[in-house]
């Protein structure tokens, strides 16, 4: 499984790299902000992305992906540290399938990732 990780945070997207290879996914692609990330996009099966990010954030980013046929199915993880009810609604409506605050855990992320991925 190809999963690409979205976040202007080198820090960050090393964090969540190192944790997805610890959970046994070994295969992940990194970019710093939507317009890096759309063009990262061909084979990906599963999208983890920060919101506040330059060029193009996560939300414009995620209906970016929806309103395009190929990757309207694509699951995909908000992870952030937008987590007031309103911006997770937001996320929700835009089209994100599941939602992570930061700071988490590697649990958290594996059970996630798990939830989405039906098991
Ligand atoms: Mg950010």
């Amino acid at each position: 499984m190809k999963i690409l990780t979205v976040d202007d945070s080198s820090t960050m997207r090393r964090i969540i790299k190192n944790t997805l290879n610890r959970l046994g996914y070994n295969d992940v692609v990194e970019a710093e902000h939507g317009v890096d990330a759309l063009a990262k996009m061909a084979g990906v099966d599963f999208v983890l992305t920060d919101w506040n990010m330059p060029e193009m954030d996560g939300l414009t980013f995620v209906k970016t992906l929806r309103s395009n046929p190929k990757f309207a199915e694509v699951p995909i993880i908000m992870v952030t540290t937008e987590a007031a009810k309103k911006e997770i609604l937001e996320a929700i409506k835009a089209g994100v399938t599941d939602y992570i605050v930061k700071p988490f855990t590697p649990e958290t992320l594996k059970e996630k990732i798990q939830k989405v991925m039906g098991g």
